[in-house]
């Protein structure tokens, strides 16, 4: 079978219309089918002849992925585990708010990336997600959830499993489908790519006239414990890492993010919170904290509370901080802990 329909833009998909005898506008019309009414598949699109329905049906079938599992967390946050047509499976995070929801997807089955603090790593990388397949979790989830961005404000966040910057061309492929206004139409300012730090390519990302927000995750405030919690540092270095952050051409609305996860008597000391500052001065941005989400097989435990407040209130000086709030760590769905946990785990 061909591959499946989502994942193709625009011009693809008329492509695709008129190498099958049919008019052009068949293309936007599948597009609007797939990403403005999330519809499962070409046979659900009405606006469609029959008979193409059923030959894009069979040759284009597919493409959605099957929820393996849906696991709800107390708080609400929900995580889903998603089979892809392969037989692999992803993680993707549903975080309702009060005034918006929040999408946590994955752009990569496992991480090659090996953070020491991080329950992905232990995975590895098994293969990288296409773009199809990035969209598709949106697709799948606003499904499940009756989501609609254009109703009611849906940031995606690409912080679940993996290193979004090492499968950088489905990542910019994605991100133009979700941001595409005629379509999904997630606005750019509402999508976030987190990165471990690939230097060159954060610069690549910068280049993009399309592009999420950038989240640079820091971790650590010098080389040396940086390099000890994520071991890519010794090929990506601090210094050049902040450089790269410091030439990020930025819109005009935007900031950049730090993510900080502190880890008890580790990174989590007031001198760290200063070497934080000094290592951030100059760059527009901002620093959200992460208390460790504990995993089996991580060893580092989390700071107590006042710990973060100490920290927090340190960076505050020079830059606005925040503290994130854990959501869903009681299923393994928060930061750090996607590893395609089943419901077996908890037994
Ligand atoms: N690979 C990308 C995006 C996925 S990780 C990156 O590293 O940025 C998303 C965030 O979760 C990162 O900021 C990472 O530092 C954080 N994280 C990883 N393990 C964690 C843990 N055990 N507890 C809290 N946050 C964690
Ligand atoms: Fe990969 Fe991010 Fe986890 Fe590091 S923190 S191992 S880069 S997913």
């Amino acid at each position: 079978m061909a591959s499946p329909l989502i994942g193709l833009d625009l011009d693809e998909l008329t492509e695709l219309a008129q190498s099958m005898g049919e008019p052009r506008y068949r293309g936007r019309q599948i597009y609007q089918g797939l990403y403005r009414e999330r519809r499962a598949g070409p046979e659900e699109i009405h606006t469609l002849p029959r008979s193409l329905r059923r030959k894009l049906e069979r040759d284009h079938g597919g493409g959605l992925p099957e929820p393996v599992e849906r696991v709800e967390s107390q708080d609400g946050t929900v995580r889903y585990l998603l089979g892809m047509s392969d037989g692999r499976s992803v993680e993707s995070v549903f975080i309702p708010e009060e005034s918006r929801d929040t999408l946590c997807i994955s752009t990569q089955v496992g991480c090659p990336v090996d953070c020491k603090f991080c329950l992905t790593a232990l995975m590895g990388l098994e293969r990288n997600l296409d773009a199809g397949e990035i969209v598709a979790q949106v697709i799948a989830i606003s499904r499940d959830q009756a989501l609609d961005a254009t109703k009611r404000p849906l940031n995606v966040v690409m912080m679940g499993m993996g290193e979004p910057l090492l499968n950088l061309r489905a990542v910019m492929k994605a991100t133009s489908l979700l941001a595409s206004p005629d379509g999904i139409a997630i606005p750019q300012r509402r999508i976030t790519v987190s990165t471990s730090g690939i230097v060159h390519k954060i610069a690549e990302h910068g280049r993009h006239s399309v592009r999420g927000k950038l989240a640079v995750s820091l971790n650590a405030s010098n080389e040396e414990q940086r390099i000890r919690l994520m071991p890519i540092t010794s090929r990506h270095r601090l210094g050049a890492l902040i450089e790269a952050c410091r030439e990020y051409p930025l819109r005009p609305w935007e900031r950049l993010t730090f993510e900080y996860v502190l880890l008890r008597g580790v990174n989590d000391s007031d001198r760290d919170a200063r070497g934080v500052l000094r290592l951030l001065s100059g760059i527009k941005c901002s620093v959200n904290l992460i208390a460790l989400n504990p995993g089996p097989g991580i060893p580092f435990e989390t700071p107590d509370p006042a710990r973060v407040g100490a920290f927090r209130s340190i960076v505050q000086r020079g830059i606005p901080c925040f503290v994130r709030k854990p959501r869903g760590r009681d299923i393994f769905a928060a930061c750090g802990q996607l590893k395609r946990t089943t419901s077996a785990d908890f037994q």
